[in-house]
């Protein structure tokens, strides 16, 4: 009788199992080539995944709603763009095409010093809007100090300090990651190193990071460096230097003297690392090839001092000696991409937009299109003016994650950087597949785990249980970027799902129109 009794209680305890392990879960991703995230060698199995997480590794005794069979592809964490710039694109393309496929599941905006100021307002709108990729931001200090002090060419008061050191709390306690700069910009470019020591102090009391487009990425870039250390040092906190580049022709070869100095700073227990994008162009506005203090106070304070004949003559001298020092002869490196002004000019340098002006074939004549450019409002433009050598030691660097500067591309508009559409396709098929420059389970960490630690994303990144399914599947013998300098406007190739959150943004190679992207919120919001 008892016996019977104890069965009867076996049978009820055993009962829920039995019928929760009969249910399907959403997804099982069969037979992939597992790559985890961690560096780790890869291997085969399934990964089961229910209510957007990852719930069981290996051959989980579960069957799902919908299996994909991965036999012969890779399976990987979704990746993680540290460097973007997509502040307003959630309005007008909020499915991400060119990140998502090119991998990317999850994205840090507000970088180079450029973010909104009132995150908390941001991340509700990505919120009700959702987005096709998971967005954390940074706080920038450029709009901090405009939104305080204008571009103001001075050193804040004490009060205007405080000021900003307040709105970088509130950003904090609101969810950025930590601090960005953009050193070159205005008014980024008018501060000294105490006034982001103290700004990057208020990111640091919430464990945020300091991401820092440095004052100079050419022939001053060692001093740069060492400010961008000596923040991290006096402000005790974590760095990410930016992009991490030499520019302009006379410095090639440099990266062996800047990397060791990352280094040096990492052995003296600094957590400094770096990102790049594998190109050998940069992209920036046509306002970094005149000197700062032209650009002060808004367009018609620089509209006044560009009609004055004596500063003209200044700026134009500052350009040319900018040429010669990179040995060139004409502004051809330079290539328009965004021009609101007049859009026929996207896609020309400098050197032919001056041709078609019908003015003299020199630099001169050269500089003064350009100062007549930034007249009529600026340009976004594309330099070419690294070395493939340069950008190759760069990225052997293990503590360098690949990032692509970009904004969410609308499709064929301008002619843009090929950085925003193919950043993560091109190191898998160029720099892991074809030229062997690092292999390809060092190339998943690094778009991976290694971003998600440094940002303290948690729960993504890897392949674990638990974690958000942010998951790629893509085919390491064809994936493919697409878009070049010329042609910018095509899609990676090569990715057959994406996963993000659980949901299947990338379908059969085909983009779903799903947007299930989330916010990622930094370690200061109270959760
Ligand atoms: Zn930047």
């Amino acid at each position: 009788m008892e016996e019977i009794f104890i069965m009867r209680w076996i049978v009820l305890l055993l009962l829920p199992c039995i019928c929760s392990c009969q249910e399907k879960v959403d997804l099982i991703i069969r037979n992939g080539k597992i790559l985890d995230g961690t560096g780790n060698s890869w291997y085969y199995g399934d990964i089961a995944i229910n209510n957007g997480k990852i719930i069981g590794i290996g051959k989980p005794d579960l069957s799902g709603k919908r299996e994909i069979d991965a036999a012969g592809l890779v399976v990987a964490p979704g990746f993680i763009d540290v460097h973007t710039h997509i502040e307003g694109d959630e309005l007008v393309n909020p499915q991400a095409s060119n990140f998502i496929y090119d991998g990317v599941t999850s994205v840090i905006t507000g970088n180079c010093g450029a973010s909104r100021v009132d995150l908390k307002k941001y991340f509700y709108t990505l919120d009700s809007l959702k987005v096709s990729v998971n967005v954390g931001s940074l706080i920038g200090h450029n709009n901090v100090r405009k939104a305080v002090m204008g571009s103001a060419n001075r050193l804040p008061t004490t009060d205007e300090m405080r000021k900003m050191d307040s709105i970088v709390d509130r950003a904090m306690k609101d969810g950025a990651v930590g601090l960005s700069t953009g050193l070159i910009y205005i008014p980024g470019t008018y501060t000294k190193t105490d006034e982001i020591v103290q700004l990057a102090k208020a990111a640091a009391k919430y464990n945020g990071l300091y991401a820092s487009h440095m004052r100079n990425e050419g022939d001053s870039v060692h001093f740069a460096i060492d400010e961008a250390i000596e923040i991290a040092r006096q402000a005790r906190l974590p760095v990410e230097i930016s992009h991490f580049k030499v520019s302009g022709q006379q410095n090639w070869g440099r990266s062996k003297e800047t990397l060791a100095m990352v280094e040096k700073a990492r052995t003296d227990g600094l957590d400094v690392t770096i990102d790049q994008y594998p190109y050998t162009a940069s992209s920036t506005s046509l306002s970094t090839l005149l000197p700062e203090w032209v650009l002060a106070d808004g367009q018609d304070s620089i509209n006044a001092r560009l009609r004055n004949p004596q500063i003209r003559k200044a700026v134009k001298q500052n350009m040319l000696k900018s040429l010669k020092k990179r040995g060139l002869t004409h502004f051809d490196y330079a290539m328009v991409a965004y021009y609101t002004f007049d859009t026929t000019l996207n896609g020309l340098s400098i050197e032919a937009v001056n041709k078609i002006k019908g003015r003299s074939h020199d630099a001169d004549a050269e500089a003064e299109t350009i100062m007549e450019m930034m007249e009529k409002g600026g340009a976004g433009m594309v330099f070419h003016g690294m070395s493939e050598d340069d950008v190759k030691f760069i990225m052997k660097y293990p503590f360098n994650m690949f990032a692509s500067d970009a904004s969410i591309r609308i499709f064929n508009q301008g002619a843009p950087h090929p950085r925003g559409y193919g950043t993560n396709a091109r190191v898998l098929g160029k720099y892991v597949r074809e030229e062997k420059v690092i292999t390809l389970e060092e190339a998943i960490r690094r778009m991976t785990s290694l971003p998600a630690q440094k940002f303290k994303l948690k729960e993504r990144g890897l392949l674990k249980e638990g974690y958000a399914a942010d998951i790629v599947v893509f085919d390491e013998k064809t994936v493919t970027d697409r878009s070049t300098f010329d042609k910018p406007h095509q899609y990676s190739t090569g990715f057959k799902y994406v996963l993000v959150n659980g949901s299947l943004t990338v379908d059969g190679g085909q983009h779903t129109g799903i947007r299930s992207g989330k916010v990622l919120y930094g370690p200061g919001y109270p959760l």
